[in-house]
Formats: C-alpha cells, structure tokens, sequence
C-alpha cells in the first residue's frame, strides 16, 4: 500500500467515526462508498425480524435507510437483500445476482435488527480493502450506539433517539406530501406504577417494565417505532396509517396489557394519543399528546384519549409569526 493509500484510508475512517448517531453513521456511509470509482448504487437496511409467509417460507421484515414508513415495505433490491438475507453470512462479501455485481456489508448480531449494506458494483482491490476496513468500523460504532441510542433496561430506544427519529419521521411527511396517510404519536403511562414499587420492591417494577416492553414488540407493527420515554412512560410512532387504525392498534395493545399475567398482578396502561404534523414542533406535539394522557388518567385510567392541537397551541403558534 502506498503512502497515499494510506492516507486514503485513514481519511476515510475518520470520517465515519465522526458520526454522532446510527443516522449520521449510515448518511456517512453512503456518501463515502457513492464517491468511489464504479459504484452506481448504495442502500442500508435494517432488518428488524422475520415472518412466515404462504408456502412456509421465511420472509424478512426490512425497514430501508433513509426511513421508509411502510409495514412492507419493497424497493428494487428486495430480491437481493432476501437472498443474501438466506444466506446469513456476515462480513463483506461479493454477490453476483441476476447479472449484476453487488458487494454486501452483513452485520449480523445475537440480537436484531441485523444491519446490511448493499452497494452495487465491481470495485478495484484496493477499494475493496478499504470497503471491508469501513465494515469493520461501520459494525464497531453500531455496537456503540446501541448502548448509546437504546435503554438499558428494556432494550427499546431511548428518549434522546426519540428526537432524531421525529425528525427523520417529519422529514418524509415534509417530502412526501401527497401520501394520504399519516403518522401518529402516542404516550403510554402505566397505571399506578409507584403503587408496584412499593408492594414488591423496585426489581419486580424493573421486571414489569421488561415485560411492558416485551408486549409492546408484540403488539404493535414492525414499522412502528417504539421508545422508552421515561421511568414508566413510553412512547409509540404508528406510522403510515390513519387515527382510526391507530385507535384499534392501541386499543388491542392497552387489552393486552390488562390480560396479562405481570408478576405483580395485573396492570393497566393509559394512553394519549395525537396525529404527526410536519409543520407542528416537535415538544408542541409532546405536549397535545400528554394534554391527551392527563385527560386519560382524569377519565378513569385504563384508557386511551384523543388531542389534536388544542386552540391554545394554535394562538402560541399564530403569535411566533409575528
Ligand atoms: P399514574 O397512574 O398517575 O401514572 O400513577 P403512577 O404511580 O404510575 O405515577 P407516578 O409518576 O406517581 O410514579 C411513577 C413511579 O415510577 C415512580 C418511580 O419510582 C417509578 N419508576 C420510574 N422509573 C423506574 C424504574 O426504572 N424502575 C422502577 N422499578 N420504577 C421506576
Ligand atoms: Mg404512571
Ligand atoms: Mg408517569
């Protein structure tokens, strides 16, 4: 390798170890194996789990980088990704399908979403050296950011990932504005949740909350986005559909809670829900969705209450024009 190789490398390494999030670290991914010699296409994928499909194949649930919203989501390359996807072996290797030559970055851990990067075209050895040094950075900072963008304990994302992912959310709402369909926040507080603490001690609450994640999984879809918000608040993106749906989503969600077994008994879950809009600020929707919640919890508790922008947000908003 030659000095300038070198330093080739090391320019580039650098570049991505400067990412601050999972999403800087993809944006800068991409840009960098766009700018070299003969690749004409790159995508990344996180494939969030699997499912059967008719003929008792296996399917795998992909989310597309940068965000798609879709519950099933397809682009060009489904085919290839699903091939790859069978073939399970991670690491950087080259694929020829369907007459053409992709190079895929597989990174494939005990716990999902596995993450694969695919890039289509024939490169020269030495870049291909540098696209396997990347790989190993690109599979390094995401360990990181896992610990960083997740919470500890249930393993959902975390409060500050909540922020960047609305933003990605507004930002498809803000380029795409001709889908009819929508995106809806909700808040989701356990009923009576100090009460739990105090019967059974703090490491039982820790284990309800584990299990409170565990139903959310289950509950609500693959394209959803879900975080813990706070102590024994979270919070759900619905994406892509209308407040109707969103309803019976987190309707059927709030009966599983109630039915289930928690080793402390049962509990209950109240819920405020309000619809994403890209024009609103983002702590103005946090609000109208716990105005929601405190009318959920006024209201009896075990239930789920609706607040678009109350008149008040609408005046404040009005006067920042001014
Ligand atoms: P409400 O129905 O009005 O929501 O009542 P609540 O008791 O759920 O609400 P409150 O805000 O009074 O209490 C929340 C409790 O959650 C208090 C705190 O000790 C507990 N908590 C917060 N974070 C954790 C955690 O990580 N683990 C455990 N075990 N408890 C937690
Ligand atoms: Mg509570
Ligand atoms: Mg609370």
């Amino acid at each position: 390798m030659s000095f300038e190789q070198l330093q080739t490398a090391f320019a580039l390494s650098s570049r991505l170890i400067e990412s601050k999030t999972f999403h800087d670290l993809n944006v800068a991914l991409i840009t960098i194996l766009m700018e070299m010699e003969n690749i004409a296409d790159v995508s990344s994928y996180e494939i969030l789990g699997k499912r059967a499909v008719d003929g008792g194949n296996i399917e795998p649930l992909i989310r597309k980088f940068p965000l798609s919203l879709d519950e099933n989501f397809k682009d060009e390359y489904q085919s290839v990704v699903r091939y790859i996807y069978r073939q399970g072996a991670a690491g950087v290797e080259k694929h020829d399908i369907e007459g053409s030559a992709f190079i895929c970055i597989y990174v494939n851990k005990d716990e999902p979403p596995e993450k694969l990067v695919l890039i289509q075209g024939e490169v020269s050895e030495f870049d291909y050296e540098i696209i396997k040094g990347l790989a190993s950075i690109y599979e390094h900072q995401i360990n990181l950011f896992d610990v960083k963008e997740r919470d500890l304990l249930t393993k959902l994302h975390n409060r500050q990932t909540f922020v960047t992912t609305m933003e990605q959310v507004l930002d498809f709402y803000r380029s795409d504005r001709h889908s009819e369909l929508s995106s809806f926040m909700a808040i989701l507080d356990i009923d009576h949740f100090k009460q739990v603490n105090d019967k059974f001690g703090h490491m039982q609450g820790d284990e309800v909350l584990i299990h409170f994640a565990n139903l959310m999984r289950k509950s609500f879809r693959h394209a959803d986005f879900l975080f813990r918000y706070g102590g024994e608040e979270f919070v759900v993106i619905i994406n892509q559909t209308d407040e109707q749906s969103a309803l019976l989503l987190l309707d059927s969600f709030r009966l599983n809670v109630q039915q289930f077994n928690f080793p402390s008994g049962n509990i209950t879950v109240s819920i405020g829900l309000t619809s994403i809009n890209p024009l609103t600020p983002i702590p103005t929707m946090i609000e109208v969705a716990d105005e929601a919640l405190y009318l959920a919890k006024n209201n009896g508790r075990n239930r789920i209450e609706v607040m678009n922008k109350s008149t008040k947000q609408i005046i404040d908003n009005d006067i920042e024009f001014f």
